[in-house]
């Protein structure tokens, strides 16, 4: 089974993919987390796209498709994967629809997080905070979400109609807490399991 979550920075994707992973035996895939990596481990990679994450852009289709390709050939796939945070423009949703064509395999469903963009701000300055300066992602701060939410705004966005053109779009009230968000998820993904 592959699974997308879709939503703007601080719907709660990131949280919704873990609970995911432990109650279905699905592998989470996180570019922001893979490309994070990158950026501590401060490889080749890295060096191309910290100023860009830190800005709170986007990393262009080309390198995020390198590294999403390269991901799904590990064997750990083959039990289902969530997608949190990928894909974020439409040329990335038909890559990854390509790149699933070419392996007889499909997205199975995409769970959109609705959440008002106050309740985003809230969110991310309680993350800000209780992080601490140390455990702070550095693109963690009111002024870089707003660039982010920018970019979620014109590039991600218009995937919405994407996928409700495939029929595949589910959407969830992302304002309840996540216990709620949650078992509206798994109901989601029981009823595509038992179909
Ligand atoms: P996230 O952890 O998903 O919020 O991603 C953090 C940052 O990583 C984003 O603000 C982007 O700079 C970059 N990023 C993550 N995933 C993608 C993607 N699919 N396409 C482009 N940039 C991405």
């Amino acid at each position: 089974m592959n699974i997308i979550l879709l939503g703007p920075p601080g719907s709660g994707k990131g949280t919704q993919a873990k609970r995911l992973e432990a109650r279905f035996g699905l592998l989470q895939i996180s570019t922001g987390e893979i490309l994070r990596e990158a950026v501590i481990a401060d490889n080749e990679l890295g060096k191309k796209i910290k100023s860009t994450m830190d800005a709170g852009e986007l990393i262009s289709d080309k390198l995020v498709l390198e590294v999403i390709r390269s991901r799904l050939e590990e064997p750990d796939c083959k039990r289902g994967v969530v997608f949190d945070g990928f894909p974020r423009t439409v040329a990335q949703a038909k890559a990854l629809e390509e790149i699933k064509r070419a392996k007889n395999e499909k997205v199975d469903v995409v769970i959109m997080l609705d959440v008002d963009d106050e309740a985003l701000i809230t969110r991310i300055e309680e993350r800000a905070t209780s992080a601490g300066v140390h455990g702070a992602r550095s693109d963690d701060t009111v002024e870089v979400l707003k660039h982010r939410l920018q970019a979620y705004r014109i590039w991600t966005a218009p995937i919405i109609p994407f996928y409700e053109d495939r029929g595949i779009l589910e959407r969830v009230d992302g304002m309840k807490d996540i216990k709620q968000v949650s078992s509206a998820v798994n109901k989601i993904v029981d009823t595509i399991k038992n179909n």
